[in-house]
């Protein structure tokens, strides 16, 4: 098996990744890739989070770029534009309006926060995270799935590596219920390629020993934050991580229903 696709792909405008956008399509081609989907943190409108995405006012630029490319390499590579999200009610009729104008190809969901109509930030995971955070995320990770906004789920396992004991029934119990609504609402899972340096590392053995067991398609995601990332293509320790759970990857990500 090879893995010619990447849709999580982030850009230098949200302040935490390096290089030029021309890099990072010349680096996914030399390395074999067909279809690439630039995916990088949503802007948000009257948000600013800097080091974390993109202000508001680089909307503009991400777009134009990425559409150049898509146009200047069409012969060589199929480019996407979509954004990564978090699950934030206030900004549905945001994400409604970037699809249906068609500004970008598609969304996926990377639940990485909270955010509340004062514009404070709260993160689910840190060194010292409260049970509670946990339930938070799956709540909004569930929404997030329902809501039918997003083709696929990236690192759905992002809590794993805050997790201080073992993994026990409730780490359990909550990867279950991540799965089914995963499977009732036919979105795929990510196993994440950015998360295998961590102590307790995603993709988690604990979180794909339960998803194994549900009828839910995968898909691979490099989550490139430098143009070379995508090398990690060519690495065996995922391809045997597919293996040792038998997980049925998807070949690409259909685009056309919405
Ligand atoms: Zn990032
Ligand atoms: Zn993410």
């Amino acid at each position: 098996m090879m893995i010619d696709y990447c849709y999580h792909t982030h850009t230098k405008r949200c302040g935490h990744a390096r290089g030029e956008d021309e890099e990072y399509v010349l680096n996914a081609i030399s390395n074999g890739i067909k279809v690439l989907g630039f995916s990088d943190h949503v802007m948000l409108p009257h948000i600013s989070q800097n080091g974390i995405r993109g202000d508001f006012s680089l909307l503009e630029d991400y777009l134009s770029s990425i559409n150049r490319l898509k146009e200047k390499y069409k012969e060589q590579i199929e480019i996407l534009i979509g954004f990564e999200c978090e699950y934030l009610e206030d900004f549905v009729p945001y994400y409604k309006d970037l699809l249906k104008s068609k500004k970008v190809d598609y969304l996926i969901l990377g639940q990485h926060c909270r955010i509340d109509k004062d514009n404070n930030v709260e993160w689910y995971f840190s060194k010292d995270t409260p049970l509670a955070n946990y339930t938070k995320y799956k709540e909004d990770l569930i929404k997030g799935m329902r809501s039918g906004l997003f083709k696929y789920v990236a690192h759905p396992d992002l809590f794993v590596p805050s997790i201080k004991g073992e993994f026990n029934e409730f780490f359990i119990n909550m990867s279950k219920e991540i799965c089914e609504c995963a499977q009732e609402c036919h979105i795929p899972l990510e196993i994440n390629l950015n998360g295998h340096h961590y102590y307790r590392p995603y993709p988690s053995k604990e979180f794909f020993s339960v998803a194994k067991d549900y009828s839910i398609d995968f898909i691979v995601g490099v989550d490139a934050h430098t143009p070379n990332d995508f090398a990690r293509l060519k690495e065996d320790w995922y391809l045997s991580f597919i293996n040792e759970y038998n997980l049925s990857i998807l070949p690409r990500l259909k685009m056309k229903e919405y």
